[in-house]
């Protein structure tokens, strides 16, 4: 059995040569397609907005297959409708994103690019000395995961290793037992908020989640807290954030941004943030996963199996 896959790239590593018949899109959707492409039945797309437009253009289209855990760019209903199948790549990038977001804490909390910066522009020049670059614990502070997920809990076993307090808010409150063996205490989010002095973003981005962390809710955190977002941008009301970041309320550690690959321009010269370009997943091990998982939806699409990781509908 053969089938069509569109693919926004080559994917990274082994398991990518495992599929017989792959095109690479020449540009984004739907533009890139032309006309109509009926011999099209496989879509394998990062970061590409797949709506109906493209959707009307693929006819014979079985399935999308998303590079990524996150899969907001797909529209999932519009391929719910025309019975497109969507798949995704959770669980083996959980280790590298909560890693990520791990560094992003350490690295505000102990101002390392400030003080990288510090010592490469040659500004070093009373060797040891106090208060300089002063920093905050990491060990013994308190954690709050807005969205205790694979990555959430990812997250909140690494910071079990720094003796930090854990809370975590989500929709569903877990089990007691749960909580015991992670060692985390529930929160409603807006108490989270407030008590925490880094709060870590691991939600999706849904309409529900959508500026979730708007003004009012920035206005809770304490002042000097940090906000660690590996999620997606849009969780986060930015305009708020840039805000609160220059008026030197708060402190930031951010991978995603609302128009990536923009940043907003405020932010680059600001000591009390520190700035990756979506690199949660950007491990070698990590990126080869993710193409066994991918590849692994796309061949049982063409075999009609099962979908591994079928998120809907
Ligand atoms: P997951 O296992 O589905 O966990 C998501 C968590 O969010 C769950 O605990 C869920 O609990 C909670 N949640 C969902 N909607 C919520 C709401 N409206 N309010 C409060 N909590 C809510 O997802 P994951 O695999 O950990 O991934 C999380 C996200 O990380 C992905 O969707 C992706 O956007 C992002 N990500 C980014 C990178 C990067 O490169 N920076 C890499 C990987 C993933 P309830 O259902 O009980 O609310």
């Amino acid at each position: 059995m053969r089938m069509k896959v569109l693919a926004s790239r080559d994917f990274p590593g082994p398991a990518w040569a495992e599929l017989d018949d792959v095109e690479l899109l020449s540009g984004p959707l739907p533009d890139s397609l032309g006309g109509e492409r009926t011999d099209v039945e496989a879509l394998a797309v990062v970061a590409e907005v797949v709506d109906e437009r493209t959707l009307d253009r693929l006819p014979k289209l079985r399935v999308v297959a998303n590079y990524g855990v996150g899969y907001d760019d797909i529209d999932v209903a519009a391929c719910a409708a025309r019975g497109v199948a969507v798949t995704n790549t959770p669980g083996v990038l959980d280790a590298a994103t909560a890693d990520l977001a791990f560094a992003l804490v350490l690295a505000v909390r102990r101002r390392i690019v400030e003080a990288d910066a510090f010592v490469r522009s040659g500004s070093w020049a009373s060797g040891w000395a106090h208060p300089q670059l002063l920093g905050d614990e990491v060990s013994g502070a308190t954690l709050g995961i807005v969205g205790l997920g694979r990555i959430g809990r990812a997250v909140a076993r690494r910071a079990r290793a720094f003796e930090m307090r854990v809370l975590y808010s989500r929709r569903n409150r877990l089990a007691p037992a749960e909580e015991r063996e992670l060692e985390v205490e529930y929160r409603p989010l807006d108490d989270l908020l407030a008590e925490a002095d880094v709060v870590s973003l691991h939600v999706p981005l849904t309409e529900e989640t959508h500026g979730l962390i708007d003004a009012r809710r920035l206005g809770l955190m304490r002042p000097g807290a940090c906000l660690v977002n590996t999620a997606r941008g849009q969780v986060v009301d930015e305009p708020a954030l840039v805000e609160a970041l220059v008026a030197g309320r708060l402190r930031a550690g951010l991978d995603v941004f609302v128009h990536e690959p923009e940043v907003p321009s405020e932010l680059l010269a600001l000591p009390n943030v520190v700035l990756t370009p979506h690199i949660g997943s950007a491990t070698a091990a990590t990126r080869e996963a993710m193409t066994r998982v991918l590849v692994d939806n796309l061949l049982a699409a063409r075999d009609a199996r099962e979908l591994p990781n079928r998120v809907y509908p």
